[in-house]
């Protein structure tokens, strides 16, 4: 059997994780979720009050973090169960800005492709994995959706666990987050030049997960 390594980049809240964590599971492969690693930095920032615009004081937290990521999407950060914590609005309005500094992504994109080494079979998503992480990545997907479709899902997903942020609001904030996450310095959102791009506005997860999984099987058989 052949492994092969499975690259989804694209924009906030366009449903990468949910595909790759149950494209991961399907194929029995390991999945990393290298957002929620950007995520537990912001938590920590937040929780420790430093200062993110000084480098120095952010790259120390860096090499604060002992975060473990788990195949079923569960998150630990220094033995602390904190999946729920990262997706707070406080870290996701956060977490574009201490994600940009260069010596922040040196030291993660080093993680990413030390955890992604010597595995049968991975699927990692994120922003920069097609381009920067992973760039021989056998299959690599940019998965898109209009940020009104979105702001939909996240609304959604938000009424579930009884929070209630209008729709306008949720909308601008993705429409922030799309601005600093393409115009950062380094590890910027970008579609690598050979990747698939898909648009999932249209789209069930159930089918999302189909394509990619062709795909896949092509390159595995
Ligand atoms: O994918 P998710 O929305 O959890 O990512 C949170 C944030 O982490 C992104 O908005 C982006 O600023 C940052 N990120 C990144 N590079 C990655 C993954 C995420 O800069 N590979």
């Amino acid at each position: 059997m052949k492994y092969i390594t499975i690259a989804i980049d694209g924009p906030g809240a366009a449903g990468k994780s949910t595909v790759a964590k149950e494209v991961a599971r399907r194929l029995n492969y390991t999945y990393i979720d290298t957002g929620a690693m950007y995520r537990c930095l912001a938590l920590y920032v937040l929780e420790n009050q430093i200062d993110y615009q000084d480098e120095t004081k952010l790259v120390q937290a860096v090499d604060c973090l002992d975060i473990q990521l788990s195949n079923n999407g569960k998150v630990f950060l220094n033995n602390k169960d904190v999946t729920q914590n990262i997706r707070s609005s406080a870290v996701t309005n956060l977490v574009s800005r201490v994600s940009s500094p260069r010596c922040v992504r040196e030291k993660f994109v080093r993680l990413q492709q030390d955890l992604a080494k010597n595995k049968q079979g991975v699927v990692m998503d994120g922003r920069d994995i097609g381009t920067v992480v992973l760039p021989h990545a056998d299959l690599k997907i940019f998965q898109v959706a209009s940020s009104s479709v979105r702001a939909k899902r996240r609304y959604e997903e938000n009424l579930t666990k009884g929070i209630h942020t209008s729709l306008d609001v949720l909308e601008k904030e993705i429409k922030e987050r799309d601005y600093l996450d393409t115009n950062k310095p380094f590890g910027a959102l970008k579609k690598a030049q050979d990747a698939i791009e898909l648009d999932t506005s249209y789209l069930t997860i159930e089918e999302v997960v189909q394509i990619i999984l062709n795909y896949a099987k092509d390159l595995i058989k």
